[in-house]
């Protein structure tokens, strides 16, 4: 049984309670691993030590915060195998994948570093000779960041890295389906030397935490990635300490393939997007609309492309796909193939839990492939967060921007085609946070990121991930 602590004031300690939380490993559906349970009395500590951290780390040049940075990055690079390790017992990602996640936590918090010491002012002409005016951003001071279980990692370093660039201390709440690999990336910024209470990691419930960094005073700033649902509570339970907030939510990602397209990258792109790491993917595709005058030609391709993905313990084998890392994701998969089949769709490859000694315990599914979906199918409006994706075809541009905008969502899309001036218009006319064009990587650390409608607000990645955790001050200066 693997045991971890959480980190509090440069501590790494069990929770005052000694209640544990059990850690699941989704191969297998055992129990391998456990954590605290925090509660009250534990966050209160992590609040109090983050705001008494404040003034010294805030006060530190930012290229002493970005030097500290740097050396948690490398030190990250160092450990990645074991980390990754432990990503992939807890989340079910074939190692392969956790490692090149790793690998990408190190690559954000080194990102940070350098943005860091690019935080530049603006000095604004005034109507008076001897009057000018100033801006400053000054960091926001305590921030909260809640993360979900798909990207243990990524999604916690895109908020530990903007606010500790930014000269802010924090208190991260950790995914309960997989805290172990978090912790471990929050042990390289302690072994750094990023001093005590800068960095805070909590284990426990999110619905009895999240409310109490949301009344806390002294937290200002909650840094969000989740469920849509979720998110609202999260942004209703702000409201009375009007904290900064952003929120990086659910979405339905459509993806449209143009009949001028190169179909073999379509393919490949939409059998990589559709099921890398089982789907559990903010952008990854739900829905995908293809012309008809090349609806047969991209279905035949995508299934076989599809059915060549290897299925297995990503821990000891190498493959593409591992076990989803709940039952809870199942459940809902097979939820919407039910609903789409009951309506028409027919299943063109998947839809079952893969047949073998080896699969039997674990959350394992096939990748599904539903053909002949329409918008009365829920596969096509909620989010599944599992390896399951509708096709459709389309008549006209018209029509697929209509299809790709009928949704409450609106965090990102894909498009496919060899026209410059098509792409174009289809991006601008998308209502999206993000738009990849014959791509399938919406989201990259240089630029930013962030949903639109019910998928959320605020960015992350980029120069805007940074400036979350800033305020900014007007300074109105005299020359007598
Ligand atoms: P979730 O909303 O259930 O949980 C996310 C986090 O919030 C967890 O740490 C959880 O413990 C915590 N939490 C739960 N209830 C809470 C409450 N009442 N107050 C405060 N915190 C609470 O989401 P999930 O199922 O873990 O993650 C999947 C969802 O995350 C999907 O909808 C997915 O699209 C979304 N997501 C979005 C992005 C993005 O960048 N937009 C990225 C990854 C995942």
């Amino acid at each position: 049984m693997i045991k971890k602590s959480m980190l509090i004031k440069g501590q790494w300690v069990e929770a005052e309670s000694r209640d544990i939380l059990e850690v699941v490993n989704p191969a297998y559906g055992e129990v391998f691993a456990e954590v605290p349970k925090a509660h009250k009395e534990d966050l209160d500590k992590a609040i109090d030590a983050a705001e008494a951290a404040l003034p010294q780390w805030s006060a530190l040049s930012p290229f002493k915060r970005g030097a500290l940075l740097r050396k948690a990055s490398d030190i990250v690079l160092q450990r990645t195998g074991e980390i990754a390790r432990l990503m992939t017992l807890e989340q079910g990602k074939p190692l392969k994948e956790a490692a090149g996640e790793v690998e990408k936590g190190a690559k954000i918090l080194r990102y940070y570093a350098e943005e860091g010491e690019r935080i530049y002012g603006r000095i604004i002409a005034n109507e008076e000779e001897d009057i000018e005016s100033r801006v400053i951003y000054q960091p926001v001071g305590v921030a909260g960041a809640i993360s979900p279980w798909n990207y243990p990692i990524e999604l916690l370093a895109w908020k530990i890295g903007g606010a500790l660039a930014a000269g802010c201390t924090i208190i991260a709440k950790l995914p309960s389906e997989t805290p172990l690999s978090p912790l471990a990336f929050t042990a390289c910024l302690h072994d750094a030397g990023v001093p005590a209470g800068v960095i805070n990691a909590i284990t426990g419930s999110g619905s009895e935490l999240g409310p109490v960094l949301f009344n806390s005073r002294k937290v200002k700033k909650i840094a969000f990635t989740g469920s849509t649902d979720t998110g609202r509570q999260v942004l209703a339970g702000c409201v009375d300490t009007f904290k900064k907030v952003s929120l990086e939510l659910g979405g339905s990602l459509p993806m449209i393939v143009c009949k001028d397209c190169n179909l073999d990258a379509a393919v490949a792109g939409a059998v990589r997007r559709s099921f890398r790491n089982m789907g559990q993917i903010c952008i990854a595709i739900n829905r995908i609309y293809v012309d008809n005058k090349i609806y047969e030609p991209f279905m035949a391709k995508f299934v076989e492309e599809t059915k060549k993905l290897s299925i297995g313990d990503g821990a000891k084998e190498d493959c593409d796909l591992g076990p989803m890392c709940t039952n809870g994701g199942i459940i809902t998969s097979q939820r919407h193939i039910d609903d789409a089949v009951s309506k028409g769709a027919k299943i063109a490859c998947g839809g079952k839990k893969p047949q073998g000694h080896k699969f039997e315990k674990g959350y394992y599914f096939e990748p599904t492939i539903l053909r002949d979906a329409n918008h009365e199918m829920l596969v096509m409006s909620e989010e599944t967060f599992g390896p399951v994706v509708g096709v459709m075809p389309f008549n006209t541009i018209e029509e697929a921007i209509e299809l790709a905008n009928d949704c409450i969502y609106g965090l990102a899309a894909i498009i496919f085609t060899e026209s410059l001036s098509l792409a174009d218009n289809l991006a601008k006319k998308i209502k999206a946070g993000n738009v990849a064009i014959n791509n399938v990587d919406a989201g990259v650390i240089y630029a930013p990121y962030g949903g639109w409608k019910d998928s959320g607000f605020g960015h992350e990645h980029g120069p805007e991930g940074l400036y979350e955790y800033l305020l900014i001050k007007h300074i109105r200066v005299r020359y007598l």
